[in-house]
């Protein structure tokens, strides 16, 4: 199984992409700015979309990607795989036909482009002997991380958004081993109100989070604030000598 980093910043810039992860080439984690580097084929090829939570960056780009691969999508639809909290300020907010058209009408509502699957966290999803599983995180709103598992047994989780969390230590502590952990940490130290009140991670909080890991997986860090990323990552090399945590770069491509 193939994991290619799209994106992985938690802003923009020359270079930074927002969240997104290509499983093989079928299937999206978020969507992101980093799917506007794919070709037409490569967009094509999507079949399966999960979401962590509704915010703009890893959502952003559902809109032009469905739009842009329209005439291939009529006969062989997205399902878009998401939490009936997201979905419904997807349908509300994004899809309301001012912002953008309901693509899960069009061409017609027989058969639209975009089909949504509701997910529960714990739930497991069997594509071609992948398995994915939504997993609670704790956000600003409703967010999922994601534990995949590859047809050959390795395993990769993603935490999505999250601030200090038990579940989903919990649930990848339950099985055997955990081969590489995509893990957020947004803001250095310093910013302790803002990490707590946008519910993300900082270095210390992070450090309390991963100590609940009784795995040591190859530790990628994502979604730093454009600018911060030198200042988080020595913070986490100070913390976390143990866990040896490198930055994560959209364009790395991973094989479990
Ligand atoms: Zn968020
Ligand atoms: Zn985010």
């Amino acid at each position: 199984m193939k994991i290619r980093v799209l994106g992985c910043s938690g802003g923009i810039g020359a270079g930074l992409r927002t969240t997104s992860i290509l499983i093989d080439n079928d299937i999206l984690i978020d969507c992101g700015s980093g799917v506007g580097d794919l070709t037409m084929d490569e967009m094509a090829s999507i079949r399966h979309i999960f979401i962590t939570h509704a915010h703009l960056d890893h959502i952003a780009f559902i809109p032009f990607l469905v739009d842009s691969a329209f005439n291939t999508l009529v006969t062989n639809p997205i399902t878009i795989h998401i939490q009936q909290e997201t979905l419904s300020m997807l349908r509300d907010y994004i899809f309301n036909w001012k912002i953008w058209p309901d693509f899960s009408r069009l061409p017609d509502e027989i058969n639209p482009v975009i089909n949504y699957n509701v997910i529960t966290p714990g739930q497991q999803i069997k594509l071609n002997n992948r398995i994915i599983e939504p997993v609670s995180v704790t956000h600003t709103q409703p967010a999922l991380g994601y534990r995949i598992q590859s047809p050959d047994g390795g395993s990769f989780a993603f935490s999505g958004d999250t601030k200090n969390t038990d579940e989903f230590w919990r649930v990848l502590n339950s099985y055997p081993e955990l081969n590489i952990l995509f893990v957020e940490c947004s803001y250095p130290d310093q910013e302790v109100n803002l990490g707590e009140i946008a519910g993300h991670h900082r270095p210390s909080t992070l450090a309390e989070d991963l100590a609940k890991l009784k795995h040591q997986p190859d530790l990628y860090i994502v979604h730093m604030k454009p600018g911060d990323e030198q200042s988080i990552m020595n913070q986490l090399n100070e913390l976390l000598q143990n866990r040896a945590p490198k930055m994560l770069q959209h364009g790395q491509v991973f094989d479990i």
